[in-house]
């Protein structure tokens, strides 16, 4: 930095200097002082003197504007080099940079929260071992190529990452070349876990057609063969096949509400609709089916909020399936309570439940009855005709109207089923 001189200072700079001094030793030389020659080699010395002093001061001032101009390419290098490690440090994608001795050289905040606050100056082999990643780690820090697709990483706690190793190029302080690795996480645990439900989904909707369909084909073959005359048999099996193939069907409309339920899943219902009477007219479908077990349905509804905001259709189908799978799991001669009102929380909302006096469901299935096909006892909801599908289907029309399915039981008690609508 140049510091700021005073204007006397500014007067008083080399050529003044030299003028006053030119002037005196004119003096000396005018009044004999001194002699002609003296008075030029005096005049000679304090010129080159003076020379030689702006010379010096030229040169420190090249000096200071050098380290000036260095000072501020640190700086901006510095400046550069923390907001790339910020940017590096905003993403949500865990990566790290792997010198060629393999030691980390950067890991940002996602790469520590992975796999540890101290990895960063740690050999990359403590964390990361499997003979695919050391394989392809050394082929970039070598041979310069991009390594990605085949590297999974799957740490204890379940998350899967696929990763893609890029060579970087840069120099060391000596000036020579190196080769840096840089390790970038691309998480796929939520799509290996899609892809798994999907999988399982296929293979418990084959299982689920393919045992009617099992039985049909077994019955005709005996309808064909042994049976070909007995018409006491025929009558029997065809009133099996009858069921089974209802039960095909019961699958079918399930999976195809199902889908397309979920298809609708981001367009919110905007119909102002009677959920009073989308409750009445329910309880009379479900009521002779449960009359046969003497179960009966008691309402409290709040007639002074009965306007919600939802899928007429959908709501329908949401108390279809839980009253009647009140009706078909509940104990005989008991009652299935359907009470509605304000939520006490939230003024806007209309809360809805559905408590059956049955069996209830013991703490560990709870989590699960929403998930497609899950049941408590498979065989006892086959035998009741049940797909398996309802509570999943119930879950996702209540996501699709902002909602959520709360589940409560007690075990010998009963069970709770309940959920909030925006009233209208
Ligand atoms: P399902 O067609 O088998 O009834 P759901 O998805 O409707 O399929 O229900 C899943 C499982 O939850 C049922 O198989 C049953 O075991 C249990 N379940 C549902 N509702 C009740 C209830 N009200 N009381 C006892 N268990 C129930």
């Amino acid at each position: 930095m140049t510091e700021p001189k005073s204007p006397f200072w500014n007067m008083l700079n080399e050529r003044t200097i030299l003028v006053v001094v030119a002037a005196i030793i004119a003096l000396f030389w005018a009044f004999n002082q001194i002699s002609l020659f003296a008075a030029l080699i005096s005049s000679g010395v304090t010129a080159a003197l003076l020379i030689q002093l702006e010379v010096k001061r030229r040169i420190e001032h090249l000096q200071r504007r050098r380290i000036e101009a260095q000072e501020k390419r640190i700086n901006r290098r510095k400046g550069i080099k923390s907001l790339r490690a910020s940017a590096l440090n905003s993403l949500p994608s865990p990566i790290l940079m792997v010198d060629d001795t393999n030691i980390i050289s950067f890991a940002n905040d996602a790469a520590k929260e992975l796999l540890g606050d101290q990895i960063a100056s740690d050999d990359i082999f403590l964390y990361l071992r499997q003979s695919s990643f050391v394989k392809a780690l050394g082929e970039v820090l070598t041979g310069h190529s991009v390594q990605s697709g085949a590297i999974r990483y799957t740490n204890s706690q379940d998350r899967s990452f696929d990763l893609t190793i890029s060579p970087i190029a840069g120099t060391k302080p000596d000036g020579s070349k190196r080769i840096q690795a840089m390790v970038f996480f691309f998480e796929v645990t939520s799509l290996l876990r899609t892809e798994q439900m999907r999988v399982d989904f296929v293979a418990n909707a084959s299982h689920e057609l393919r045992t009617p369909l099992t039985t049909i084909t077994g019955f005709i073959e005996t309808l064909q063969g042994p049976a070909a005359d007995d018409l006491d048999a025929q009558k029997r099996f065809l009133a099996i096949m009858q069921r089974e193939s209802d039960r095909m069907k019961r699958l079918i409309d399930d999976l195809l509400s199902l889908s397309r339920i979920e298809m609708s899943r981001h367009d919110a219902p905007d119909e102002i609709i009677d959920i009073n009477s989308i409750i009445k007219s329910t309880v009379n479908a479900c009521a002779p089916s449960a009359a046969e077990r003497a179960i009966n349905f008691s309402l409290e509804l709040d007639e002074h909020c009965s306007k919600v905001q939802g899928d007429p259709d959908q709501l329908t189908q949401v108390f279809l399936n839980l009253l009647g799978n009140a009706a078909k799991y509940a104990e005989r001669d008991t009652s299935v309570h359907i009470v509605t009102n304000i939520d006490p929380l939230s003024k806007d909302q209309l809360y809805v439940t559905v408590r059956d006096e049955g069996p209830g469901i013991s703490s560990e299935h709870l989590s699960r009855l929403t998930e497609r096909f899950y049941r408590v006892d498979t065989a006892r909801s086959r035998k009741m005709g049940g797909t398996g599908l309802g509570l999943a289907i119930v879950k996702h029309i209540l996501l699709r109207h902002s909602s959520q399915l709360e589940i409560r039981s007690q075990v010998g008690v009963g069970t709770t089923f309940s959920f909030k609508l925006p009233k209208g």
